[in-house]
């Protein structure tokens, strides 16, 4: 599955985040046991109204959408990328996550102490950043001392990843992310497995009081223009307003939700937000015992969709019957399609689109 990780300085409302996603109701309520894997990693219901409209049609016993793993990353302060704080625990554990969500306090209370004694997103989030683009200069010295013999033996793989770990070097020590290096479709590989923590995509996260949930205020508005100009995501959010919401049940929440002037949980456009950072999509399998969403990668070809249900489908893989998510809504199901038509054979090279309703045939 695919992972994100929520960072920033201490007391910026990380935990009552991430709180709040792993103990929602909806969560629960969705036919997926929620599960703590470690007090600090969680899985999320990706939100989707497509999947019971299509639970509707099919007559499904069961609704299981598909899941995104969040994780708690404390311990980041200034230093940490020598030592400070978790220091190395923390950075390790940002290695293994997808992308970032980077929680920034905007909200001004007295009662709780800010590390550096003021409301500053902006400048939080450089220190973060700074953090990251040391600890990546430290590992791209590092990687480079232990490849220096095979270089000079001419080791093609080597060569490559001399090459890249300088142009990295050069982006991070011109004082941007290892994010901006613009990376060739070749390299796109190698590029991945230096996992350096600043090539992560990054989702701003503005944690703003419990009456601007709706509006924001003038720091978010700051984030967001910082976020714009990075090329990166933002979203605005009240952690604490989630964390009430998330005690709610559906209905209840619901009516909360309007009294505060918002369309949506908060948290539900967070999730969404990692998912386009992630360029992820969603393919559905629909039938009386259960109707359920799968994540895949923009681009993904059948075969490879199949194998995230099964690795056996992918190995035996023969076609992909696919129904369009609109065919499938408008005609009312599999055989209104069928006979109409629009139930299409996708051999190996199709590549699914998102919202296709899909029935695997493949050889044992
Ligand atoms: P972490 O250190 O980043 O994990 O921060 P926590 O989630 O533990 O939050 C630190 C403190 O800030 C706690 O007392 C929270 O209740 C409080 N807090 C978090 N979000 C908000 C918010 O949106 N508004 C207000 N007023 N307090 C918040």
């Amino acid at each position: 599955g695919f992972k994100m990780g929520i960072v920033g300085l201490p007391n910026v409302g990380k935990s009552t985040l991430f709180n709040a996603l792993t103990r929602t109701a909806a969560a629960q309520a969705a036919n997926f046991p929620f599960c703590t894997i470690e007090p600090n990693v969680g899985e999320v219901a990706v939100p989707d109204a497509r999947l019971d409209r299509l639970a509707e049609i099919a007559k499904s016993k069961s609704i299981i959408p598909t899941r995104m793993t969040f994780v708690d990353i404390a311990g980041l302060v200034k230093g940490a990328s020598k030592g400070e704080g978790l220091g190395n625990q923390f950075l390790a554990n940002i290695r293994e996550v997808d992308a970032i969500a980077h929680v920034l306090r905007c909200f001004e209370d007295g009662d709780v102490t800010h590390v550096e004694g003021r409301v500053d997103p902006v400048a939080d989030a450089e220190t973060i950043e700074t953090e990251l683009m040391l600890a990546d200069l430290e590992s791209i010295e590092r990687r480079l001392q232990n490849i220096v013999r095979k270089v000079r033996g001419g080791d093609k793989e080597a060569v490559q990843q001399e090459r890249l770990l300088n142009e990295a070097r050069a982006v991070l020590e011109a004082g941007q992310p290892a994010r901006t290096v613009d990376v060739a479709d070749e390299d796109a590989k190698a590029w991945g497995m230096l996992q350096l923590l600043t090539s992560k995509p990054v989702l701003f996260v503005s944690n703003v009081a419990e009456d601007e949930a709706s509006q924001g205020n003038a720091q978010s508005a700051r984030v967001a223009e910082m976020a714009a100009a990075q090329g990166a995501a933002s979203v605005v959010i009240s952690a604490k307003i989630e964390e009430e919401i998330s005690q709610l049940e559906p209905d209840e929440a619901e009516m909360f939700l309007e009294e505060l002037g918002l369309a949506e949980a908060g948290l539900d456009r967070l999730i969404r937000a990692g998912y386009e950072l992630l360029n992820l999509q969603t393919y559905f399998t629909a039938g009386p015992k259960e109707a359920r969403a799968w994540t895949i990668p923009a681009g993904t070809r059948a075969p490879q969709a199949a194998g995230v249900i099964h690795g056996d489908f992918e190995k035996g893989f023969i076609r992909a019957e696919t129904i369009g998510y609109e065919d499938y809504i408008t005609l009312g199901g599999e055989q209104p399609c069928k006979d109409a038509g629009k139930m299409r054979a996708e051999g190996k090279t199709y590549v699914v689109k998102d919202g296709d309703v899909l029935h695997f045939l493949f050889n044992n």
